[in-house]
């Protein structure tokens, strides 16, 4: 394998594209600083541990405003689409404590995620260390890395209460997030299922690897009018993979 020299600059990246072969581990090779999404990237979406969410989200908004679960499913992808989480538009338009939003929504049964040993095994072996970022609470991506079996091997989670409420693809956690814990931006990838979450990191530097997926939660964009799944999004992403597990098994076996 070739090595790349840490000190110069990463090689120029060749566009997105959905190959079977999986992404070149020399892309790679720089990288200390590994920053995953939670919900539907470290499992996947098939799941439907983040629909478990989704209707307590619906639950939470109908009892607090007092409206039926139709309206209050209405509001919820509203906000969702204005806001970038239903919770910042409960804050912003009704003033609503969040500790009460997360503590609800997030209580939820994660036996659907599967264990995994292999997952657990390639993101040990991956050199550097291990972040997550999630636009939920430290509570739910502490349940969901035990119940995967690979929490051991993270250092760090950025969650919605460290960002502020501030959720992504807003600009500015990211750049609070950087500064947390010290990531030097051309040498961290960041992985996502949903691809406009990718663009901040980009232009801050990062690789980017997008989880391309059906799910509607991949692409609120769609919500209520489905559409076919893009190839290439975007310059915003350097790398597309279907399986989060085949391509870090892949990868950490040849860094
Ligand atoms: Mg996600």
């Amino acid at each position: 394998m070739t090595k790349i020299d840490p000190s110069a600059a990463p090689a120029p990246r060749a566009p997105a594209a959905v190959s079977p072969t999986l992404p070149a581990p020399d892309h790679f090779a720089h990288i200390d600083t590994w920053i995953f999404d939670l919900d539907n990237t470290l499992y996947p979406a098939s799941c439907n541990l983040f629909a478990q969410v989704d209707v307590r989200i619906t639950d939470f908004i109908a009892n607090t405003l007092g409206m039926d679960k139709e309206t209050a499913r209405t509001k919820q992808k509203d906000y969702y689409l204005r806001y970038g989480t239903s919770l910042r538009g409960m804050m912003i338009d009704h003033g609503m404590d969040p500790a009460e939003f997360l503590d609800y929504v997030h209580d939820i049964d994660v036996s659907p995620v599967q264990p995994s040993q292999a997952l657990a095994n390639a993101i040990g072996a991956l050199p550097g260390r291990k972040l997550i970022y999630t636009n939920g609470s430290v509570r739910h991506a502490e349940n969901v890395m035990t119940r995967l079996g690979v929490a051991t091997h993270f250092q760090g989670i950025f969650d919605i209460v460290a960002a502020d409420y501030v959720p992504k693809p807003d600009p500015r956690p990211y750049t609070e997030m950087v500064a947390r814990f010290g990531v030097d931006a051309p040498r961290a990838v960041f992985v996502e299922d949903l691809h406009r979450n990718l663009a901040p990191a980009a232009a801050m530097g990062m690789t980017t690897v997008w989880i391309r997926g059906e799910s509607e939660f991949s692409h609120p964009e769609h919500l209520g009018t489905p559409q076919p799944v893009p190839h290439n999004p975007g310059p915003h992403v350097h790398h597309v993979i279907d399986d989060l597990e085949r391509w870090l098994v892949d990868l950490s076996g040849r860094l």
